[in-house]
């Protein structure tokens, strides 16, 4: 036999076993985002490297070492996507979405990768569900999709996700903080990790993500962006807290949180999952309002978020049961018979199926078991038929042509 291939490392395949579930997320979102008012989106899965290199920072671990890069035919450097937010900014810039109504609202789903290290919840090729609201600086937007991603956690039967929020302030009150952060984490630099020690100066706020324990020592009294708030940018937090007070949506404090991508500003929010492990995130997001500029476009503020599906199936309490067919068509006699029945049900709106494989009736029966029907449909050679209900095994005569009114076939 020829050797087996194996998927690569940090993929998976997903099994018809594993449809409902996540029909499940999908769905939740698709009907959450649409009563909303967000509207599908979809870009490309690989982009220009320089889209990721300027919109998700140089400086971040994503660009510096997670991108699937590599050179097509035509000698371009092309990336397969490690987040959505960056081709959004890209596409809304593009088609002139800035003389739409403002905020132009948008959600979205699909495959994303990084060459992570893989492990419980973390993949290479992984799906993502995420909405934005590109347009709006109001306080309202940002609560309205956290609430949204609230509700979308709920819905999926997540009600105990943690809620972190915090805020980064406006770029250039960040600026002075950093310097401040700068000169902290210098006085502290011999207990640092070389990794955050190199980024002193390119990216200091890197240092609160690290897994380093000398690090993460030194951060716990390190200054936090969220207590010097000030002006607009304190109105601003304040006003998102009340909102999400307002609608009773529980969040924690996190002077921490500064995720890991550079274009953030203001609020940043992640849902968190005890159940999940060292993987906790499940999803988040927050304000980029310099982003569209960074990428060519008019100044235009924004918000959005991105959550993982397969970290959301992991933390899910109940998965949802494979879809069943409600007839499997059984005959002692002519095949082609049951299969002109079987279409004729199927047309009719039903889920039928029969088998395929010449088994004996005894044989087929076992394949209606199998199969979780919740009828057999057993034709006699002389042209009667059975229904059987196959949780009770109550069996009781039919007629075959009226099958379909008498099982609720929706018609099509
Ligand atoms: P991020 O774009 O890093 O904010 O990620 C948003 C969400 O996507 C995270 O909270 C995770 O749920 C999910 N996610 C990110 N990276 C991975 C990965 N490598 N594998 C699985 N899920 C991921």
């Amino acid at each position: 036999m020829a050797a087996k291939h194996q998927a690569p490392k940090g993929t998976f395949d997903v099994l018809p076993a594993d449809e409902a579930a996540r029909a499940t997320v999908s769905g939740a979102a698709r009907e959450r985002l649409r009563a909303a008012g967000y509207a599908r989106i979809e870009t490309p899965i690989f982009e220009d490297t320089g889209l990721f290199e300027r919109g998700v920072g140089e400086s971040t671990d994503i660009v510096r070492k997670e991108m699937f890069t590599f050179d097509d035919q035509g000698g371009r450097s092309v990336t397969l996507r490690p987040e959505g937010t960056a081709p959004i900014c890209r596409a809304y810039i593009a088609h002139g979405m800035h003389r739409l109504p403002q905020p132009v609202k948008l959600a979205y789903e699909g495959p994303f990768f990084r060459y992570e290290r893989p492990q419980e919840g973390r993949f290479r090729e992984f799906n993502q569900i995420g909405a934005e609201a590109i347009g709006s600086a109001s306080p309202l937007v940002d609560a309205e999709l956290i609430i949204l991603l609230d509700r979308i956690l709920t819905d999926v039967g997540i009600p105990d996700a943690e809620l972190l929020l915090s805020s980064l302030g406006s770029p250039e009150a960040r600026a002075d903080y950093r310097d401040e952060l700068r000169g902290f984490l210098r006085d502290h630099e011999s207990d640092l990790s070389d990794e955050v020690r190199e980024r002193i100066d390119s990216n200091p706020m890197r240092a609160f993500d690290s897994d380093h324990a000398g690090t993460r020592t030194v951060m716990e009294n390190a200054p936090r962006m969220l207590d010097r708030l000030g002006g607009e940018d304190a109105e601003h937090f304040a006003a998102v807290r009340e909102l999400l007070d307002e609608a009773g949506v529980a969040y924690t404090l996190d002077g921490s949180l500064v995720r890991g991508l550079d274009y953030y500003n203001r609020t940043v929010f992640e849902f968190t999952c005890d159940r999940l492990g060292a993987q906790s995130g499940l999803g988040g997001g927050g304000r980029y309002d310099g982003l569209v500029e960074l990428l060519g476009g008019p100044a235009t503020p924004a918000v959005g978020w991105a959550a993982g599906v397969e970290r959301i199936l992991l933390a899910m309490e109940t998965r949802p049961e494979p879809e069943t067919i409600d007839v499997f068509v059984v005959t002692g006699g002519d095949r082609a018979a049951a299969s002109a029945l079987v279409r004729r049900l199927r047309d009719d709106g039903l889920a039928a199926d029969l088998d395929l494989a010449e088994r004996s009736f005894k044989g087929q029966m076992k394949q209606a078991d199998r199969s979780g029907a919740r009828h057999a449909l057993i034709l006699e050679g002389d042209g009667t038929a059975k229904l059987r209900d196959m949780s009770s095994g109550d069996q009781r005569d039919v007629d075959p042509g009226a099958i379909a009114a008498e099982l609720g076939g929706g018609g099509r």
